[in-house]
């Protein structure tokens, strides 16, 4: 017998071919992230088995399991030799202080064994009954599950506790996007958002300095920090918008002044995904939440790229957003009170339908190849790591 830890992914997506390369990325990246832990990684259909590791850092490697995208459970759990006498002893030694109603769930993924899950949970449900008289059977809402997994590989598993994971796909699975990451609560969850479904993330940051301070952008260099606890690194490009902001403030319309930088940051982005083969950009906006935000400024701003916008917030209530802020860990720093530039130079009414036409008549005041040159050549680039 060993103990072990059982882990879960989704299988909904697994056919042919796509299903060997998703569960080999999977597996080098739940060994990625165990790189400080000794241990032992197999599959086996249908489920992975982490094991040989040092019991002490059970609980720390199940934590870190916890944040590894395509993982949907984690479940510690005894491994042994499969055979009806040693289940049955298995199920017995669960341990049932405080309990009063149970039900036993069977998975019979290995077909050649001589009962089927019925049966077995039949089975089971009697002998833990006849040890324990004061028990009752509930299928519906028991205090206790005892899991009991007959896989293929001639081990069979019995658990009783299945811990939630992050879900999603494989990091890395879905391809590289460029985030707009500033600093407020909304764009650190885009981010989560997107690579919980496998995009790995590269991030870039505007800054003005001097209208923004330095404490502004170190507080972007921890939310992206925070953020690789679940992508394991981030490409931070932090890169000066100061001149084209003063350029916009000082030859285009005040109610246009957003519609364009934002239209500058997509170009800007744009050009850091070519050069770094991202394939996507995703900004933390939602709908309506500012007059930026609305329908026709994200058509006026998304004009200017020819590749997808992900703005996987954009149905979300702030409360909505906040909370999984919360549950990624990324709230409080995002609550911090350092000023972003989009809050320079602001408009008291900024203009809530924008058209393209306006904006690509005001932007012929500018020249805004070299502006965006200029500010790429600023660029800082940060490799944060977890
Ligand atoms: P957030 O909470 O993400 O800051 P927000 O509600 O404050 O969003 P805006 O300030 O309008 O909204 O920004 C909308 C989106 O534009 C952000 O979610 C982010 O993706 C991008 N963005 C805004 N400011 C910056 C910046 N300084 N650098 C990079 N991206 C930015
Ligand atoms: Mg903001």
């Amino acid at each position: 017998m060993k103990r072990v830890l059982l882990l879960k992914f989704g299988e909904l997506f697994l056919k042919g071919k796509n299903r060997h390369d998703f569960i080999n990325l999977l597996k080098t990246n739940i060994l990625k992230k165990l790189r400080d832990f000794q241990c032992h990684l197999v599959e086996t259909q249908g489920r992975l088995v982490l094991s040989d590791y040092i019991d002490d850092f059970e609980g720390e490697i199940i934590e870190k399991l916890q944040t590894v995208f395509g993982l949907i459970g984690v479940a510690p759990a005894v491994e042994f030799d499969t055979d009806l006498q040693e289940i049955e002893k298995k199920v017995c030694e669960v341990d049932v202080e405080g309990v009063k109603t149970f039900k036993i769930e069977t998975k019979r993924a290995d077909k050649s064994f001589a009962m089927t899950s019925m049966e077995l949970d039949k089975h089971l449900g009697e002998v833990v009954l006849d040890k324990n008289p004061n028990l009752k059977v509930d299928l519906y809402n028991p205090n206790l599950i005892i899991y009991v997994e007959v896989r293929t590989n001639n081990k069979t598993y019995v658990y009783t506790n299945l811990l939630p994971c992050a879900g999603g796909l494989p990091l890395g699975s879905a391809g590289k996007a460029m985030l707009l990451l500033s600093g407020g609560i909304d764009s650190p969850v885009a981010g989560y958002m997107m690579a919980k479904r496998g995009l790995k993330l590269e991030a870039v940051h505007f800054h003005s300095y001097p209208y923004t301070s330095v404490q502004a952008k170190e507080k972007v260099v921890e939310l992206a920090k925070l953020l690789t606890k679940y992508v394991d690194e981030i490409k931070l490009h932090i890169v000066s918008f100061t001149e084209i902001q003063e350029e916009i403030h000082k030859n285009c319309d005040a109610d246009y002044m957003i519609t364009i930088m934002r239209r500058f940051m997509m170009r800007i982005a744009k050009r850091l995904c070519d050069k770094n083969e991202a394939g996507a950009i995703v900004t933390g906006e939602s709908l309506g939440q500012v007059a930026s935000q609305t329908m026709q400024s994200m058509t006026v701003t998304n004009y200017v790229v020819d590749i997808p916008v992900f703005r996987p917030v954009v149905a979300f209530d702030k409360e909505e957003i906040m909370s999984i802020a919360r549950k990624i860990g990324t709230y409080e720093t995002s609550i911090l009170p350092y000023e972003d530039c989009c809050t320079v130079f602001l408009p008291k009414n900024p203009v809530i339908r924008p058209t393209i036409k306006r904006a690509e008549k005001l932007e012929q005041k500018l020249d805004v190849e070299a502006l965006i040159e200029k500010a790429l050549a600023s660029e800082e680039i940060l490799i944060i790591k977890n």
